[in-house]
């Protein structure tokens, strides 16, 4: 299920960095001291430097196969490698290279993928290392969007079925090669990856992107793609599904009305639907999710990572 609603401002706008882990905190602090003092050492004496044990924290730095929960792993196969998956899932092919969607709520350390080279089952081993998103407190005065009645909960998890099997679709169309663009521009209202709180209540951490626009505002397709999905969700009010091939999808939230057709192709840029405050929101917004191998990924990322070079 995907726990969205725009951030109510007037309740709250501190967005707090209680989450972060001491831990963090002092390795950010460690490392800042390490590389401020680099330049340095390299006048200093060997004795003045070695309290640093920098052998270590250049190892901890390099982030050449290293990704976060919520994140993006990049990795170039080697040529010849077919059948890449992960969590037993197929990943997205991007030129040469492979793109591996991370969930939020990845265990931290080692994770594997597995390929097969010249018929031998191989695997490749990365990291996960700690991101520390921000978290937020909303209040929200209809209380049946916090706490649902039983008939409503049907319908949510009905709904959330739905949902999870277009998220694990993968079709083999080539990927976008022209880029990925954002569906709206506005104010960034409420970043991937925020940890929620309804009425105090813990939810999913936030599964995608707010931006903040007028009601009736133009919402464009970041690439081409198939209409999936049109409907009116119990939280996520009038939905669009897009989805851009090789495991990538895009979920379209609390529209006002939605310009497309189920089973429609979509061009890059074209207008799929216009800003509105259906579902669970507390103003109009669009919330735009995007999936890649199942799990919803941070959209900034997947617009770097697409941007072509
Ligand atoms: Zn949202």
């Amino acid at each position: 299920m995907d726990d969205h609603a725009k951030g109510a401002m007037h309740t709250n706008t501190g967005i707090h960095m209680r989450g972060m882990p001491l831990a963090s905190l002092l390795f950010g602090l460690v490392v800042g001291l390490f590389v401020g003092l680099l330049g340095w050492s390299l006048t200093a004496t060997a004795s003045e430097a070695a309290s640093l044990n920098d052998g270590d924290l250049v190892q901890s730095i390099n982030t050449k196969h290293t990704v976060v929960p919520g994140g993006i792993y990049r990795w170039t196969p080697p040529a010849g490698a077919t059948d890449i998956r992960f969590n037993d899932r197929p990943v997205m092919r991007f030129q040469d290279r492979i793109l591996v969607g991370i969930p939020l709520n990845q265990p931290l350390g080692s994770a594997k993928l597995t390929y097969l080279l010249s018929g031998q089952a191989s695997s490749h081993s990365f990291s996960v290392v700690d991101k520390a998103y921000t978290e937020q407190h909303i209040t929200l005065q209809n209380r049946e969007m916090v706490n649902p009645n039983p008939e409503q909960l049907a319908r949510i998890r009905e709904e959330s079925r739905r949902q999870r099997a277009l998220y694990l679709q993968h079709s083999d169309v080539p990927p976008p090669t022209t880029g990925f663009i954002q569906p709206l521009q506005g104010r960034i209202s409420s970043l991937f990856g925020h940890r929620r709180f309804f009425n105090g209540q813990a939810r999913n951490p936030h599964s995608g992107l707010d931006i903040a626009a007028p009601t009736g505002s133009e919402i464009s397709a970041p690439a081409a793609g198939e209409v999936t999905l049109v409907d009116d969700l119990y939280y996520n009010g009038k939905t669009i599904f897009l989805d851009h091939g090789q495991g990538l999808i895009t979920m379209y939230c609390h529209l006002s009305e939605s310009l497309v057709t189920q089973g429609e192709r979509v061009t890059q840029g074209e207008v799929i639907g216009l800003v509105g405050a259906t579902g669970r929101v507390t103003g109009p917004h669009l919330h735009w999710s995007v999936s890649l191998n199942g799990y919803r990924v941070d959209p900034q990322s997947m617009m770097a990572e697409l941007t072509p070079e």
